[in-house]
């Protein structure tokens, strides 16, 4: 890219973040910027029906809704990254979820990580999955009596439920309450998955007397040790979005659980190969590997503010006076990349039947 197509560019995600649509900004579907920071600029959702386009790991969101900050029975962490957007259909199940986790599960509130960017898409830093607003983190340390400040949240320690240096769940840390939680949300019917520990689904395999034909949607991922993941289908009505094939029936208990122990068992350092090793391009994703209706998507109106995108927020929000933003509406701080990565699901998947982003570059 010449210099001078460079400054325009970056002009182009600088105009983005501030939800400007004039022409000269507008992106078009065989833009070679890396999708990830036409995404990852911005900060405000669309103004317009909801809608899941693509598939998890590649695709995006119109009409996104964000989670607010504090709710009675949650709190959302990492606010710097302003990851809390989802399909209302994702904010509407955790807050339910919650909610029952707080009136029957034993759990004080519950602490929420990533869900999507405004407009979803593929990120900076982190996940490749969670790009449509159908996926969201739930950490498994439960939300403290007290409201954490801006910078507890971004800093939240990662507490593993594992034994320190084993595969296996620590009976110190693990609860009857931990167990609850994943199963109440395999209950619900729109969860198609959920991705827990390989430890996590074993303790699951051994001990869960509720409804065990649950299993199956419980599983096993690389990480995932201090926090888990839900992945809903898509909602009905959006033929944009693509669902993911049903897990297999059976608990996944079996052979399936003892293929991941035996992929996670360390091993001896490979010896370094004497031929060199040509550098590879970095590859990533651009609009082009992404549904057309995404690039309708970043040039789409903005909301007014992020307070008008809030669950909860009076119908024709969009009408009211532009709030001041609140201090979770704090630009993503230039150095996100300075995030590491939480998950990456991309090298676990059989290829061909979930699209998955490259390796960062
Ligand atoms: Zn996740």
């Amino acid at each position: 890219m010449k210099d001078s197509e460079l400054r325009f560019n970056l002009f182009r995600i600088a105009a983005l973040a501030l939800g400007l649509t004039i022409s000269a900004t507008s992106v078009h579907a065989g833009d070679p910027i890396p999708a990830k920071q036409l995404f990852g600029a911005a900060k405000l959702p669309t103004r317009s029906d909801p809608e899941s386009l693509g598939f998890y790991a590649k695709g995006c969101l119109a009409g996104g809704m964000a989670i607010p900050a504090d709710g009675p029975t949650w709190q959302v962490l990492h606010p710097s990254r302003n990851r809390r957007w989802g399909n209302p259909r994702m904010i509407s199940l955790l807050e339910r979820l919650s909610r029952e986790a707080h009136a029957e599960d034993g759990w004080n509130g519950l602490l929420l990580g990533d869900i999507s960017q405004p407009r979803g898409g593929p990120m900076l830093t982190g996940h490749a999955s969670h790009q449509i607003g159908l996926d969201a983190d739930i950490w498994l340390t439960p939300m403290p009596n007290r409201r954490l400040s801006y910078q507890e949240r971004d800093d939240f320690p990662e507490n593993s439920v594992l034994r320190r240096g084993t595969l296996y769940v620590d009976p110190n840390k693990w609860t009857q309450s931990h167990a609850n939680l994943i199963m109440r949300a395999a209950s619900y019917p729109q969860v198609e998955r959920v991705f827990v520990h390989p430890g996590i689904k074993k303790k699951l395999c051994e001990s869960w007397e509720g409804n065990r034909s649950l299993l199956s949607k419980v599983r096993p991922i690389y990480g995932h040790h201090y926090h888990f993941h839900i992945r809903m289908k898509c909602p009905p009505g959006q033929a944009g979005c693509e669902d993911q094939v049903n897990p297999p029936d059976d608990s996944g208990c079996g052979k399936p659980l003892a293929e991941w122990f035996d992929r996670l068992k360390p091993r001896p350092a490979k010896k370094p190969e004497k031929k060199p090793v040509k550098p590879t391009k970095p590859t990533y994703l651009t609009l082009k590997s992404l549904p057309n209706a995404c690039t309708a998507v970043l040039n789409g109106r903005s909301v007014t503010s992020m307070a008008a995108a809030e669950y909860g927020a009076p119908a024709h929000a969009d009408d009211v006076t532009p709030v001041t933003e609140t201090a979770f509406a704090s630009p993503q701080t230039a150095d996100a990349t300075a995030f590491r990565a939480i998950e990456d699901f991309s090298d676990l998947v059989p290829k061909g039947v979930i699209p998955v982003p490259a390796e960062r570059p």
